[in-house]
C-alpha cells in the first residue's frame, strides 16, 4: 500500500497481523444471507476470502505525519500477553516494532499515542515486558486516553462488565499512567489543530474516533466502529464485540453518512487489504470503494 496523504498529513500502516481468521456468521451479528450470496467479485472487494469463505482481518497501526508530530493510533495486541488460552492476542512474538523501523520510527520518535478504546488489541504496543516488567514502549510519546473509556475499564471505576475485568487495562494502560505519561482528555482533544479525538460510542461507551484534517481534506480513524466492508453495505449489523447494539447501530450510520457527505477517507482498524477507502451513499445504506 501506497502511503497516503490527507492535506499535509502523511498516513502510513504497521501490520501487526492479516488472515482470514473467522467467518462472517462467528463475528458479525446477523449478516444477511443475500449479501453472503452475492456475486464473488463483489464479496472480494468486501474483504471476502472465496477460498475459506472467512473474513479478511487485518489488525494493524496507523501513524499520522503532522508537520510537527509522529502519531501512532491504535497499538494492536503486543508482544508476550496473556489473553486467555486459544486467543488470537495470547504470547504474540511478531517483528512489529522492526516493521515501525521500516517506516523510519524508533520507539523515541512517538510523539503522540491514541487508542480508539481500550480493548486488547487497541493497547497492546504501548507497552513491552522488559526484565519481567511491563514497561512504556515510547518513552517520549504522551499516551491520549478518551476520559469515559479510561474510567470504563479502570477496576476502581468502571464497570467493564461486557469482558469482565480487563487484562488489558492493568498491563498495557495503567503501566503508562504510573510513568506519567498519559493525558487523559475529553471529547474534542486535538493535537497540531490536525486529529480531534471525537466521541463514537456503541462498540465500547467510550469509544472514540480520530479526526483528521488538514488543507480542506479530511479522514475519519474510526477504530472498531465497524470491522468489516460488509458492514458499509449493511450499517445496522454489528459485530459480536459490540456492547450496545443500538448505539454502535447509530455511530456507524452517523460516521458513514460523514464520509459520503464530505469526502472523508475512512481508515478502520480492521479492514482487509487495501485496508482504506471512500464511501458513497446507496438508497439506505452505503457503498465502499476500496483504495486503488
Ligand atoms: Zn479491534
Amino acid at each position: 500500500m501506497a502511503m497516503i496523504r490527507i492535506g499535509d498529513l502523511r498516513i502510513d500502516r504497521v501490520e501487526e497481523l492479516c488472515g482470514a481468521f473467522v467467518g462472517p456468521d462467528e463475528f458479525l451479528d446477523g449478516i444477511p444471507r443475500a449479501v453472503l450470496a452475492r456475486d464473488p467479485a463483489w464479496l472480494a472487494r468486501h474483504g471476502m476470502d472465496m477460498a475459506s469463505g472467512n473474513l479478511v482481518t487485518s489488525i494493524h497501526s496507523w501513524i499520522v505525519r503532522t508537520r510537527h508530530h509522529n502519531i501512532l493510533i491504535d497499538t494492536c495486541y503486543g508482544n508476550h500477553k496473556d489473553r486467555g488460552e486459544g486467543h488470537l492476542g495470547t504470547n504474540l512474538q511478531t517483528d512489529w516494532l522492526d516493521r515501525l523501523a521500516v517506516q523510519g520510527l524508533r520507539p523515541e520518535d512517538i510523539h503522540f499515542v491514541m487508542c480508539t478504546h481500550l480493548h486488547a488489541d487497541h493497547v497492546g504496543w504501548n507497552t513491552r515486558l522488559i526484565d519481567g516488567r511491563w514497561v512504556p514502549t515510547f518513552p517520549n510519546a504522551r499516551y491520549i486516553f478518551a476520559r469515559k473509556e479510561y474510567e470504563h475499564w479502570h477496576p476502581e471505576m468502571g464497570a467493564a462488565t461486557f469482558f469482565g475485568e480487563g487484562p488489558a487495562f492493568i498491563d498495557s494502560v495503567l503501566p503508562c499512567v504510573e510513568a506519567g505519561l498519559a493525558a487523559i482528555v475529553e471529547d474534542g482533544y486535538t493535537v497540531d489543530d490536525q486529529l480531534t479525538v471525537e466521541a463514537a460510542p456503541g462498540h465500547t461507551p467510550g469509544t472514540c474516533v480520530i479526526r483528521a484534517h488538514s488543507q480542506g481534506k479530511g479522514g475519519l480513524f474510526v477504530g472498531d466502529c465497524m470491522h468489516s466492508p460488509l458492514q458499509v453495505a449493511c450499517p445496522d449489523v454489528n459485530s459480536l464485540a459490540c456492547e450496545d447494539p443500538a448505539q454502535a447501530r447509530a455511530t456507524r450510520r452517523r460516521l458513514l453518512g460523514d464520509c459520503a457527505e464530505h469526502g472523508h477517507l475512512l481508515l478502520p482498524a480492521h479492514f482487509p487489504p487495501p485496508f482504506a477507502g471512500h464511501v458513497k451513499a446507496a438508497g439506505d445504506a452505503f457503498e465502499y470503494f476500496p483504495l486503488g
